[in-house]
């Protein structure tokens, strides 16, 4: 997922200077130039959120008997945690096109009119980083959610008239990293919503036997199980420490990830045991040193370490505050005691 250097936030915005897109110890962030390649293609394929999953073939299952386009449906959770995944899913478990954008490449309504007018029957639209597409777009959305159709007014003043269009009944998908920012009138019109929740110990095991046999590189089950210790509970991460190891173990070894090759790719990336980079150790030493332990803003945090509030809103507190090595008060970021043994342990 890209991100853009924008403030978007709920505390102290004083709109300061551009920040440099950040590094993990040299490292590129995660990405997800390489998801596709691991992607699972099925429902059968998708590995944990268990509760979600029944839930959504209870949806599915609903829909083919009553032979209808699904009802649009949110899925909310941090980065790497599956959202594009289930999106690309349910479609293919349908038998229905789909069509991908993202809320920040929707800047105008005609941005989203192609979309629209190109939905097939039952198709779906996947809109991910919903929570970006500004207000104009999104009322735009709201009779083609609702009733299939669009209005453009077509010249201005006088001469202004209003077109109505029809569109073909589909489904939209929306993902978002951060549900409390997307309006009431968009949330209400999603007639299913699910978060995804960070995934345990066992399930980030078996995604990563499963990737290392899809990427034919042998993975040994200690390494396995330290890969998937050290993954945040994401499997976006795990992929990436999976392809790092099997470089690694190209490089050092005979390209088998032994538990001894893993722990040294690990140690070399600067991965800790709680799977904290570079850019985690940085907040909680700034949240413990320049903020004496905090309560600190999110933007002042962000500002001292030249890093986007939105990046680390998205990727790097939703896992601090899992592990309960931060907490979130109203007066703003605090280091908990077991944090502040994580930075001098
Ligand atoms: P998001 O859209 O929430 O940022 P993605 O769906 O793009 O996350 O997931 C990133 C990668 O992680 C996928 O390409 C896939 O390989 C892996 N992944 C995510 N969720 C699962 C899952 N439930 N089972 C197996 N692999 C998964």
């Amino acid at each position: 997922m890209v991100r853009e250097p924008v403030f978007q936030s709920d505390d102290d915005n004083d709109g300061g200077p551009p920040f440099d897109v950040p590094t993990s110890a040299g490292f590129p962030p995660d990405d997800a130039r390489h998801d596709e390649e691991l992607r699972p293609q099925r429902l059968d394929d998708v590995v944990g959120q268990r509760r979600v999953v029944e839930r959504l073939r209870i949806i599915l299952d609903a829909t083919i008997k009553r032979d209808e386009p699904l009802s649009h449906l949110l899925l909310d959770g941090p980065p790497g945690l599956g959202k594009t995944t289930l999106a690309t899913v349910l479609p293919k478990e349908l038998g229905v096109e789909l069509q991908i954008t993202s809320g920040p490449s929707l800047s105008a309504p005609k941005d989203l009119l192609p979309y629209l007018t190109n939905a097939s029957e039952r198709s779906v639209l996947f809109i991910d980083e919903i929570h970006r597409m500004p207000a104009s777009v999104e009322e735009f959305i709201y009779p083609a959610m609702e009733d299939f159709r669009v209005d453009i007014t077509l010249g201005e003043g006088l001469n202004a008239r209003t077109i109505n269009m029809k569109l073909q009944p589909f489904t939209v998908i929306g993902a978002t990293t951060r549900s409390g920012m997307l309006t009431a009138p968009l949330r209400d019109r999603f007639v299913n919503r699910e978060h995804l929740e960070f995934y345990e110990h066992e399930e980030l095991m078996e995604i990563l036997t499963r990737n290392a046999d899809k990427l034919k590189t042998e993975l040994s089950q200690e390494a396995a199980a330290e890969l998937a210790r050290r993954s945040r509970g994401t499997p976006r991460k795990a992929n990436n420490l999976l392809r790092w190891a099997r470089d690694y173990a190209t490089s050092r070894g005979d390209g088998k990830i032994t538990d001894k090759l893993a722990e040294e790719a690990l140690e070399m990336r600067g991965v800790d045991i709680r799977g904290l980079e570079g850019q985690d150790r940085k907040y909680l030493t700034v949240l413990s040193s320049v903020f004496t332990g905090g309560p600190a803003g999110l933007n002042a945090i962000a500002h001292t370490m030249n890093i986007p509030p939105d990046t680390l809103e998205d990727e790097v507190e939703p896992y601090l505050l899992q592990c309960g090595l931060i907490q979130r008060t109203p007066r703003g970021r605090v280091l908990t005691d077991d944090g502040l043994k994580h930075i001098s342990g």
